[in-house]
């Protein structure tokens, strides 16, 4: 096994590698930023330090105070998390040439899958389908003219290196086509330095289903089934459920085995998943893959019982996978609830601040990730997501009576969150029946949100 394992992240996904790790006895090391010193990551990791300023530019990516950090703490891994360096192929070839276990797939790898373009050629190598578009990047924006005429609008334009639902723009008419390709590729070129686009038909009404891939280095690929992350805010998603509504058992043997197939083109090793949409009309085509652990990865766990982090580690390790893909059964039903600090009534906007108060859900089949507590003051500097509520239960039902009362108990005060936009979710019609696209948010806001301000305002009494 690893012997310490630096983690170059922060937030609840340090404290859950370092979670895995104790589980382990492997040591960990907790690296933060200015802004982190009083974070849950470096009290609980067996070390932790510095290693620069506020800006993740100056702290969480900066490759040369990571790297020095391992070394002089004696580190045999890092592991990446989600965000920050995950999916930088450079990062991972660097931490191997140091001689240092990168706990994800190797950089050629991420090389491969890391541009959604050249992902998509993979793919569709692998015999994946994938919406139909451009081959490979865009020259210009006279040719994703010519392939926006070909495939017919409305369209999306897509930066290569995008993530986070940036660099991404929806056309709906020729004569917006060139303002659209100009400001998602500036939009590019500031969040990830590289400007390369691509072009897919957008398709209507889709679902977003994804499926967790784990791989080890001995040619073992498995999938651990899907999420559904169709509830989505501006193309980032808000809340993940497995199994889904919208799969037949044989359209899952389907996307799964296409899931397996895209990873094993890659040779891909570690965990990793592979997005897709699913149209209404049960087509389904490849998006990307991410080459990380996930936020919402914890679904899968509660559904299949794993321990994807722990997975990871033994991939990284050498180890072959603890199961098989016969070995691998989903059973009951789980979801997750992103809770950020932000105002759901200012377009989502972060509102980061103080915790003045934390009062977190418990009992059965309930799970919390999250770094916060009492006092905790939530820097501006990072990521929105301040913790991941979870419950499991045996049904859909049941599993979303038992995410309301989780959601009930929360008690998040300092900050405005989307705590009460995702109770309400969990009370819509539409939800509770599993009719839903990635449509959904954009199209029930105003009601819920107005639902919301009538619950405030009877049980404040206010007018
Ligand atoms: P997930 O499905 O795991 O949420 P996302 O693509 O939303 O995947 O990314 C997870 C986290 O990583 C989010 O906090 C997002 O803001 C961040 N992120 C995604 N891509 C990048 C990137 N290229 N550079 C920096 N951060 C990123
Ligand atoms: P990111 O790297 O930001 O996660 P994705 O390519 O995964 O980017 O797309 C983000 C979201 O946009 C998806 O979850 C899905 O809801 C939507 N989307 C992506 N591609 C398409 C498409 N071709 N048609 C319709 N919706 C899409
Ligand atoms: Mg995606």
């Amino acid at each position: 096994m690893l012997k310490r394992v630096l983690i170059a992240n922060r937030g609840e996904i340090a404290l859950r590698i370092i979670r895995a790790c104790r589980e382990l006895d492997v040591e960990t090391v907790a690296v933060y930023s200015e802004a982190d010193e009083s974070s849950l990551a470096a009290q609980l990791a067996t070390c932790s330090l510095c290693i620069g300023p506020a800006r993740a530019a100056d702290s969480y990516l900066n490759q040369d105070a990571l790297l020095t950090a391992a070394r002089i703490t004696g580190c045999d891994a890092i592991h990446p998390g989600y965000g920050f360096l995950s999916e930088n192929p450079d990062f991972a070839d660097r931490c191997v040439q140091a001689g240092l276990k990168y706990i994800g797939p190797s950089g050629d790898v991420i090389r491969k899958m890391g541009s959604k373009a050249a992902a998509r050629t993979l793919a569709q190598n692998a015999g994946v389908p994938v919406v139909p578009g451009s081959d490979g990047p865009l020259s210009g924006v006279e040719q994703a003219r010519e392939v926006a005429g070909q495939v017919g609008y409305p369209v999306l334009l897509k930066a290569s290196a995008g993530g986070g639902g940036r660099g991404m723009r929806q056309v709906e008419r020729p004569e917006d086509l060139e303002g659209a390709y100009q400001a998602a590729q500036a939009e590019a070129v500031a969040c990830f330095g590289d400007g390369e686009m691509y072009l897919e038909k957008l398709v209507l009404n889709p679902r977003h289903i994804e499926f967790q891939i784990m791989a080890d280095s001995q040619g073992h690929v498995v999938h651990l089934g899907e999420r559904d992350c169709s509830i989505q805010r501006r193309r980032q998603k808000l809340v993940e459920e497995s199994p889904s509504r919208a799969l037949t058992p044989e359209l899952r043997e389907k996307m799964g085995a296409a899931a397996v197939a895209a990873a094993r083109a890659a040779g891909y090793v570690g965990a990793g998943t592979v997005e897709f949409v699913l149209s209404p009309e049960g087509d389904f085509y490849f998006i990307e893959m991410n080459t990380r652990i996930q936020v919402e990865h914890p679904v899968t766990e509660l559904v299949t019982g794993a321990d994807l982090v722990k997975e990871q580690l033994r991939v990284a390790a050498g180890l072959p996978l603890s199961f098989t893909q016969e070995e691998v059964k989903v059973s009951g039903h789980a979801i997750e609830c992103r809770i950020n600090a932000e105002d759901p009534e200012h377009e989502f906007r972060p509102c980061p601040g103080k915790t003045e108060f934390l009062h977190l859900p418990g009992g059965p089949g309930v799970r919390v990730d999250t770094a916060l507590y009492t006092g905790y003051e939530v820097p501006p500097y990072y990521d929105s997501l301040v913790a991941k509520v979870l419950v499991h239960a045996p049904t859909r039902l049941e599993a979303i009576r038992r995410m309301r009362r989780a959601l009930e108990e929360l008690v998040i005060e300092g900050y405005p969150t989307n705590a009460a936009l995702a109770h309400l979710i969990m009370h819509d019609p539409e939800f509770v029946r599993g009719q839903y696209d990635t449509g959904f948010l954009d199209g029930h806001l105003e009601k819920l949100l107005e639902l919301a301000r009538t619950c405030d305002q009877l049980t404040t009494g206010k007018e």
